[in-house]
């Protein structure tokens, strides 16, 4: 039998393991040994923990063990990168899950009331992070509108299962039990509050949303460890909570927008564009070849729609063909591009292009009236410039990538139809702007032959 001190021992080398990941992961360059680190961290600490405690026995563990690596294997081989934000999703709301029934479990010991109330904690942050989750997968895959959801006296519901739940706490907590009817109600209200508080949120407030759920999930896992007087749990739980409420905040300000604004306001719903009419010049690949054959300076501008095209391989093959050509080529990275923070960053990656040719908005936007082309990839509400004019805009204080203070710009993709946020993008008729419609995977591979021959 192991002692607690080597029990505990071994957990602070997975902790250690986990901050070192986490410390790893923040650059894109360390960010996979950041990843197996972590990953190694918790190997670590699920091993001391199955030894030591001894919980079920090893054929029920090495069953689910051998069931939970199938689907982990499945689910990384076979769900496409553009279904990565979902994924994300749905493994935040499972932590949330996983959580609660962690906590629940605990009440079948004999619980008092500081295990009651952490119990509680774990239920109430694990339910609203699991049912939330769910929502904002509906949102993310389209089998939920994207835009906002209200309905009249939404935010008094909330209020009143609010006090409801906190009532139901006081009593729990009076009278711990499993079984307890207050539990139930509790559980129930957790769920309706995760259902009810995302609903609201739209469009292009989602990259928080994901960001706070995942920090829940992490304050969820922390509770539980509290109710079972597990450290690791209660550690890496916290480091979750953090790093994700570090990117609420980073995502936040990537918006230009207050936490509570995106929670409360039911962004979107009440506002309405001003109609965007106007007349596109669309722009063949043999025309937009001569243009960039003659620029430059060139500025790739990707979003989500690069990701759908699986774009990102050919952009840096056209980038590579444009240098040798002697024209100086960036990247201009928005936060908040494609569905997951770091989307973008991570598919340029992939296709090798040097990080030091990736710019962030707030780097570009002074230089991009030097710009010659500006080429958008797929992307659309990041380059919006309805976000900057139109107070009347639901996007309307979000910063945006200044394409259009280019020379020219060359919007790639299939139509002018919006983007995640459905606003409209008056960008498609500015004088300066052409229109290359098409598979941006295609239009790119296009502009190569072009060059090539
Ligand atoms: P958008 O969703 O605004 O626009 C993407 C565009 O890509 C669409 O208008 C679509 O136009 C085009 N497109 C789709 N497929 C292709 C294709 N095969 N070839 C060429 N174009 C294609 O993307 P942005 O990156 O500009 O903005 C991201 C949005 O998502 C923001 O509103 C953001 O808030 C939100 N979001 C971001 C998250 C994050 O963490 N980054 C998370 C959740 C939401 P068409 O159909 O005409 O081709």
């Amino acid at each position: 039998m192991l002692s607690q001190f080597h029990i505990n021992a071994v957990y602070v080398i997975a902790a250690i393991l986990f901050i070192l990941g986490l410390k790893l992961l923040s650059k894109p360059k360390t960010a996979r040994t950041g990843n197996l680190l972590s990953a190694l961290g918790m190997l670590v600490a699920i091993a001391i923990t199955l030894l030591s405690k001894e919980i079920v026995d090893w054929t029920t563990i090495i069953v689910c063990l051998a069931i939970g690596s199938v689907i982990g294997v499945l689910a990384s081989r076979l769900v496409a990168l553009t279904a990565m934000p979902q994924m994300v999703a749905v493994f935040n709301g499972l932590g949330g899950g996983a959580s609660m029934l962690v906590a629940w479990v605990a009440l079948f010991g004999s619980a008092d009331r500081f295990v009651a109330v952490a119990v509680i904690l774990s239920i109430v942050i694990g339910g609203v992070t699991f049912a939330g989750s769910g929502i904002a997968w509906g949102k993310l895959s389209a089998v939920l509108a994207s835009k906002p959801l209200l309905f009249l006296g939404q935010r008094f519901i909330n209020a009143a299962l609010f006090v409801v739940l906190i009532v139901c706490a006081v009593l729990f907590v009076l009278e711990p039990a499993p079984t307890s009817y207050y539990l139930y109600a509790i559980i129930g209200i957790a769920l309706m509050l995760g259902i009810l508080t995302v609903l609201p949120i739209g469009g292009a407030d989602m990259p928080v949303v994901i960001s706070l759920l995942n920090s829940y999930s992490g304050l969820a896992a922390c509770a539980a460890g509290l109710a079972i007087d597990n450290v690791i749990l209660i550690v890496s739980g916290a480091l979750v909570g953090a790093a994700g409420i570090i990117l609420t905040n980073i995502m936040c300000k990537a918006m230009n927008r207050s936490l509570a604004n995106v929670l409360f306001s039911g962004f979107g719903a009440q506002k309405s564009a001003t109609k965007v009419e106007g007349q596109a010049n669309p722009i063949t690949p043999e025309d937009a070849y001569l243009i960039l054959e003659a620029a430059n300076s060139v500025a790739f501008v990707p979003g989500y729609g690069m990701a759908v095209a699986q774009a990102q391989h050919v952009v840096h093959e056209l980038g590579t063909l444009l240098e040798t050509r002697g024209t100086d080529v960036t990247y201009a990275i928005h936060p908040v591009a494609g569905r997951m923070p770091g989307h973008m960053n991570v598919l340029l990656a992939e296709a090798n292009v040097s990080y030091d040719q990736l710019l962030e908005m707030e780097d570009i936007n002074p230089k991009m009236n030097a710009i010659d082309v500006a080429v958008v990839i797929g992307a659309n509400d990041v380059v919006n410039p309805a976000a900057r004019e139109d107070d009347a805009s639901p996007i309307y204080g979000m910063p945006i990538i200044n394409v259009d203070a280019a020379k020219t710009v060359f919007v790639l993709k299939r139509s002018l139809a919006s983007g995640f946020s459905g606003v409209d993008n008056p960008l498609f008729f500015n004088s300066n702007t052409r229109m290359l419609f098409g598979d941006a995977k295609q239009s790119i591979s296009a502009l190569i032959t072009e060059f090539k021959d």
